[in-house]
């Protein structure tokens, strides 16, 4: 299976070394044509504001988006979460605006810039150790958006339809449970 990684800034190489240690192919996109062929599709984790920015002047925002919206199977962590939302709360950016999330970002507070939680996770038997870096926070969702973890109750984990979108950064611990609920979601279509 090929897996595409948004490679214009954030946490590409850990996302691309876990697609390698579960056996797949891990592409870094950086031009429309790395779009081609693939199953699935990774946006990292980094500065939301810059890889937007990137994105746009790559000319990358609207084949992704319309990837996305073909039904590409795609995971968002952390900025990727909020590339992938509809809208936030703060000064308009670039997103590809295809999963039906308003997020905030940086919204656990800046005291608490970093911090690590046991989530219970739909659909995972064991809880999944997550590391939160300034964190984005789902605000309001869509019906059809499903939490599948949460933090004091409020959603770090959904997933609507084949897209689903983290606040947290499972690429960063060697758990690769969320990625491989990514390539499942490639092998259920
Ligand atoms: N705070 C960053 C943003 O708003 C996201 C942080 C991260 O990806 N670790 O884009």
């Amino acid at each position: 299976m090929r897996v595409g990684v948004l490679a214009l800034q954030g946490d590409v190489r850990e996302h691309l070394a876990v697609i390698a240690s579960l056996g797949h192919t891990g592409v870094a996109v950086k031009y429309r044509e790395d779009l081609d062929d693939l199953d699935a599709l990774i946006i990292p984790g980094g500065e939301s504001t810059t890889i937007g920015k990137l994105a746009d002047r790559f000319e990358l925002l609207e084949p992704m988006k319309k990837r996305i919206a073909e039904g590409l199977p795609t995971l968002g962590t952390c900025a990727g979460m909020i590339l992938l939302a509809t809208a936030t709360t703060g000064e308009p950016q670039h997103l590809i605006g295809e999963l039906d999330i308003t997020v905030e970002r940086n919204a656990f507070g800046r005291q608490v810039d970093s911090f690590e939680a046991d989530l219970d996770v739909e659909g995972l038997d064991e809880p999944f150790h997550a590391v939160f870096i300034r964190a984005p926070l789902v605000v309001s969702a869509a019906d059809d958006v499903e939490v599948l973890a949460a933090v004091d109750g409020r959603p770090v984990l959904v997933r609507q339809g084949h897209m689903m979108a983290a606040s947290f950064h499972p690429e960063l611990t060697n758990d690769d449970r969320i990625h491989k609920m990514l390539i499942s979601s490639v092998t259920e279509r």
